[in-house]
């Protein structure tokens, strides 16, 4: 079960050298298994514990060493067992963490002190998921901690808009949150707000078809959810027909919260991206990236990392979400600009980082396509706040 539980988290176990074996054959019964897992049968007590223990601790294939003391009725005490085990553990410098099944040794006069020395379970899998924790903790800390470069940036400009404190909590204005974006850098897709449906096919026309529209109404957060999204619309006639279409849906939603549409050029041979930012109490600000558009919250591939990023960061973030082949390119499928994702990511952390008043920010989506300057963030918000909130 030991075993199972340890190649379940990727933990090898190698059979140990001819060397090893044969030092353990010495004195172990014929029945006995050494290559790993040893079995020494029931027979096994304290001292051939204390001797294998030592032996399979200085073959050079062996990192960590787990000892399994197995159930009564026994012809050893598995205090004594425990004993040994732990004499061995305290002179090595390899974890080592025993099962003692069957009897209760964290209890009683019974050894009670040895046995919270070194790591002691009652059952065999627990100890192969703490070993596991351990060396992904262990290739965590030796990890090289990576850079933070800044890009240059026109703080200033977000100034005007975030250089204050917010005695309350709220979300900036459409037209301050394409401003403070821009300030840092960020790719914003063109987007003009209109209240009728002429001035809607004036824009759309001098933006250049295909166009997007997109209902602009008073607390209204999810567009596509009630019909405010139309796509692909490709002259005046589709657009003054889904500008009605749109307002209906709003009408229908909420009545009187219509204030106009938004027009946008439609951003062509994209993929969805989602980049985002939460505070969260411990952790502070991390970064979020995943996979974007409307099923977001359902397909949940994302990735968090604290904020300042640095490049390693956004490298791992980007390669460890599922979807990352279909960003590479998948299926005939040509792949997205890597890299303008990498330097997005960059430069909203160093947003964030500068203005302690922003308590939120969600871009969704950030459409890539194959080259930077065409890769466009078409909907987001920042929501900003009194600096006390963690
Ligand atoms: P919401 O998230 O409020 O529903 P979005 O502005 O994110 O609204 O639009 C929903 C979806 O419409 C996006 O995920 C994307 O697929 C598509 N879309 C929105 N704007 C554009 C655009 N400018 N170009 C291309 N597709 C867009
Ligand atoms: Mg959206």
């Amino acid at each position: 079960m030991a075993a199972d539980a340890c190649s379940g988290h990727n933990l090898e176990l190698p059979t140990f050298s001819n060397a090893t074996q044969k030092k353990m054959r010495e004195f172990l019964s014929p029945e006995s298994a050494t290559a790993n897992p040893v079995d020494m049968i029931a027979s096994g007590g304290p001292e051939e514990y204390e001797k294998v223990l030592n032996i399979v601790s200085k073959d050079k294939n062996i990192d960590s060493l787990l000892a399994i003391s197995v159930t009564p009725p026994t012809l050893v005490d598995p205090g004594a067992v425990l004993e040994k085990i732990n004499k061995v553990a305290d002179t090595i410098d390899k974890p080592t963490l025993t099962v003692v099944m069957g009897k209760d040794v964290t209890e009683g006069k019974d050894k009670a002190e040895a046995s919270v020395k070194h790591g002691t379970y009652q059952f065999p899998e627990a100890p192969a998921k703490a070993l596991a924790t351990m060396l992904k903790y262990a290739q965590w800390r030796e990890k090289p901690e990576g850079k933070i470069s800044n890009y240059k940036i026109n703080k200033k400009d977000a100034e005007k808009i975030l250089g204050k404190n917010f005695k309350d909590k709220k979300y900036l204005s459409d037209t301050d949150v394409v401003k403070v974006l821009r300030a840092y850098g960020l790719n914003c897709v063109a987007s003009r707000t209109t209240r009728t449906h002429l001035e809607t096919a004036d824009i759309a026309e001098k933006l250049g078809f295909p166009v997007v529209l997109k209902a602009f109404a008073k607390k209204l957060v999810h567009k596509s959810d009630i019909g405010g999204v139309e796509v692909d619309l490709r002259n005046r006639g589709e657009v003054i027909e889904a500008y009605y279409s749109i307002k209906q849906k709003v009408d229908e939603h909420a009545p009187g919260t219509f204030q106009g549409v938004r027009v946008q050029k439609m951003v062509q041979d994209a993929k969805e991206v989602i980049l985002g930012m939460t505070k969260v109490p411990l952790f502070g600000k991390l970064i979020m990236f995943g996979l974007g558009g409307i099923f977001v919250e359902i397909i949940k591939d994302v990735q968090f990392r604290p904020a300042p990023l640095t490049d390693l960061d956004t490298e791992e973030m980007i390669t460890s979400i599922k979807g990352y082949p279909i960003l590479k390119g998948a299926r005939g499928e040509k792949g997205v600009n890597i890299d303008i994702i990498k330097e997005s990511m960059i430069r909203l952390s160093q947003l964030v980082c500068d203005f302690d008043n922003i308590l939120a920010i969600d871009i969704n989506p950030f459409m890539v396509s194959a080259h930077a300057e065409s890769s466009l963030l078409v909907d987001a918000r920042i929501l900003v706040g009194p600096t006390d909130i963690k």
